[in-house]
């Protein structure tokens, strides 16, 4: 059978799984917060156009306003400064937006320390039970953030001294830029850094070492909890925004029932 009528059938038989991975969308999803005197994004908002009325007798429609990175969403190289001469969200090829992705659970480390950090010697264990981090695919991290997702206080998880939610150490971030074969990362949380990250050297390793390596990030992420330790096959569509550092993505699994 071609692979593409396999696929369809397995889908249908549900011996293919579809797991949504994406955050509902709405107004009060929630979205990163800097200090002064940076800038901020924006949570959605939708500014009715008509709804069945005067303005439009037979249609319902919106406009919609938002950041480029709110809610799970699509870190593109062009966002940080390291990526500055690297590709925008539009030049991402089609192609990338379909891969493989390996979960790596730390949801435990992350429930008994909000603060925690991945390692290498973390990542090279769970190759040592699961094989290599798949080449040019998505290394996700599962924390149990999601849980957490309906509010942005719990979500933040902030206090006087800042936000406290789990990532990567420097050096693991320099080790997943320089020489893992993964074309991405991605987080529950609400970007790719630890929440303590501001002030770690350099700051936003992640962000920094990844997407200047040309990788990509992904964030905001739901229901890893479901995907195997190996072979989901992860489709992740940013809109392809001309020139822009990131987007609002629906990012879904594929992963086979035996
Ligand atoms: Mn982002």
């Amino acid at each position: 059978m071609p692979v593409l009528d396999a696929l369809v059938a397995a889908l249908r038989l549900s011996s293919i799984e579809v797991i949504d991975l994406t955050a509902p969308l709405s107004a009060d999803t929630p979205v990163i917060k800097l200090p002064e005197p940076f800038g901020n994004t924006i949570p959605l908002s939708l500014q009715e156009i008509s709804r069945y009325d005067d303005r439009g007798p037979g249609w319902y429609w919106n406009n919609i306003t938002t950041g480029e990175h709110t809610g799970t969403h699509f870190d593109a190289p062009v966002h940080w400064v390291t990526g500055r001469e690297g590709l925008d969200v539009a030049q991402v090829p089609a192609s990338q937006l379909i891969a493989p992705a390996v979960v790596l659970d730390f949801s435990a480390e992350a429930a008994a320390d909000p603060d925690f950090l991945l390692e290498i010697d973390h990542i090279k264990k769970w190759e040592g039970e699961h094989g290599s981090l798949p080449e040019g695919g998505w290394m996700l991290y599962r924390t149990g953030w999601d849980v957490r997702s309906g509010s942005q206080e719990q979500f933040l998880n902030a206090n006087e001294t800042g936000p406290h939610t789990p990532g990567v150490s420097v050096e693991c971030a320099r080790w997943l830029a320089g020489h893992a074969p993964i074309m991405g990362f991605g987080t529950e949380t609400v970007g790719t850094d630890a929440g303590t990250a501001h002030s770690f050297d350099p700051p936003f390793p992640c962000h920094s070492m990844l997407l200047g390596a040309g990788k990509y990030g992904l964030t905001q992420l739901q229901n890893l909890a479901r995907l195997p330790a190996t072979g989901a096959v992860v489709i992740a569509g940013p809109l392809p925004i001309v020139g822009g550092s990131g987007s609002p993505c629906r990012a879904l699994a594929l992963v086979e029932r035996s």
